[in-house]
């Protein structure tokens, strides 16, 4: 059984969907890593993230791997455990232009595939519901408002180490927003057959039950 969770950057998706994952005992694959240690990755080459020959030699040089236990998705590029570097913002500022490559979405895509069909799984990202995974048992698009996504993210930064003011996190969660949903291969979009859940007033706890109690109501 495949629960996609898509929605933009600092919705609250990664919380939930890793809530939602030990609840249910399913695996969690947080798609948006993988994307990130590519970008890791290419950054690293020195190769520009708009240059597609570059990134395609890139991609076929490295090597990926993926320990997915614990709720996390750790991943290693090289060998080298790379879960911390991938969050930093050199990465977070160049990983819409990676993703946006058919040639990564390809490559990204067929290993999603075969990690969450083999198994129950909760797989968040921006395409599950319509590229990925378009005959997911259970579909859910989550938003929240700019305010509350921006210091979810400060939040998230401060324990980093990094400080940003709301202003400077809600132009790039904007620009991020932008570039993610009007790219041409796989756009974030709110799959037609989705729930939306708005997470702005919504505890974690809350959205959490509310998925695990949509999925747990329709499978029994
Ligand atoms: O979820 P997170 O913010 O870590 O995702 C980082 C980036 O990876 C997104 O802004 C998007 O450009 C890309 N991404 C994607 N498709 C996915 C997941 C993430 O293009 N399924």
């Amino acid at each position: 059984m495949i629960v996609a969770i898509d929605g933009p950057a600092a919705s609250g998706k990664s919380t939930t969907a890793q809530g939602v994952a030990k609840k249910l005992g399913f695996l969690y694959l947080d798609t948006g890593a993988m994307y990130r240690a590519v970008t890791l990755a290419v950054l690293e080459a020195g190769v520009k993230p708009s240059d597609e020959a570059g990134v395609e030699t890139v991609l076929g040089e490295v090597t990926l791997s993926f320990e997915l236990e614990d709720l996390s998705t750790q991943i290693l590029l090289n060998a080298k455990d790379v879960s911390g570097p991938i969050r930093g913002l050199e990465v977070t500022r160049n990983v819409s232009a990676v993703s946006a490559l058919l040639v990564v979405r390809e490559k990204m895509v067929a290993i999603q595939r075969q990690i969450g069909g083999g198994q129950d799984s909760v797989v968040e990202g921006r395409d599950i519901g319509t590229v990925v995974f378009p005959r997911a048992e259970f579909k859910f698009y989550v938003t929240a408002d700019y305010e509350t996504r921006a210091a979810r993210r400060q939040w998230d930064l401060k324990q980093l180490g990094i400080e940003r003011s709301l202003q400077v996190i809600v132009e790039d969660l904007k620009r991020r927003d932008i570039k993610d949903s009007q790219r041409e291969h796989s756009p974030l979009t709110k799959p037609e057959d989705a729930i939306e859940i708005d997470t702005t007033k919504l505890t974690i706890q809350e959205q959490i039950n509310t998925i695990v109690d949509s999925v747990k109501s329709e499978s029994e």
